[in-house]
């Protein structure tokens, strides 16, 4: 090796960074296969390949209108018998434990920007089976909070997704009229009341098909909200994404 090749290689210079443990790696070892309806480009290497295991997606039984894991295929969970969801359809990565969740918090609460493209990545894998939309719309934050975190971590994985596969996003489309309290600590019901008339959609949606995208589902109430919200002004479909599902609620 000559000294150039040295001194390139002490630096790190050329090589890709896992975006997960941020060691470096050799892509070719690892690329994402996925297939999804709307032509992908390559996804390229973005985990090493022991982290790539971590982040494997789910693959189990689950109810069929809420995603929620179950033990038997095609069963409908309870809360599902009771309150139908308001969407079309739904698509996940995976279940929200273990790396997928420290991937998702570090987004959110640490700012880490870098993890959006690899989310971005499960998103469009998980929309494998979901009609091609005619846009692209995510989880809206009330200003007062968009300005507060500095982002709004659904928007971010909205506009990966855009780039991943070509759908016009539209964030004019629904917003957030009312500052919100945090859904965290709340029962079900409480949440369902925090969420009434929490977001306001844009006649522009009018009979469009929509994949409307969040980083995670609880109970899906704030998903619902916004479904509602967007079907008011006459929405043709509205599909959910999100990155990943509660395991219980
Ligand atoms: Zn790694
Ligand atoms: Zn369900």
């Amino acid at each position: 090796m000559t000294l150039f090749k040295k001194f390139f290689h002490a630096l790190e210079l050329g090589q890709t960074r896992c975006v997960h443990c941020l060691r470096p790696f050799s892509p070719s070892a690892s690329v994402s296969s996925f297939q999804s309806p709307c032509a992908p480009p390559e996804a390229g290497a973005l985990l090493c390949p022991d982290c790539e295991a971590l982040f494997t997606p789910y693959s189990g039984p689950r109810c069929p209108l809420c995603g929620l894991p179950n033990t038997s295929t095609e069963a409908l969970c309870g809360s599902c018998l009771q309150h139908p969801p308001p969407w079309d359809g739904l698509g996940y990565h995976g279940i929200y434990q273990g790396a997928l969740r420290d991937a998702l918090l570090r987004l959110k609460f640490a700012g880490e920007i870098s993890l959006a493209p690899l989310l971005g990545t499960y998103l469009h894998g998980a929309a494998a089976n979901l009609p091609r939309p005619d846009a692209l719309v995510a989880v809206p934050q009330h200003p007062a909070q968009l300005r507060k975190r500095g982002f709004n971590q659904a928007h971010e994985l909205a506009k990966e997704l855009h780039n991943l596969c070509g759908v016009p996003l539209r964030p004019e489309l629904l917003f957030r009229p009312r500052p919100h309290t945090p859904q965290s600590g709340l029962s079900a019901s409480d949440r369902r009341r925090n969420m009434n008339n929490a977001f306001f959609a844009e006649y522009a949606a009018t009979g469009l098909v929509l994949w409307l995208i969040d980083d995670i589902m609880t109970t899906g109430v704030t998903l619902s909200a916004s479904v509602k919200a967007l079907r008011n002004v006459g929405a043709q479909k509205v599909h959910v994404l999100f990155v990943a599902r509660t395991p219980l609620t």
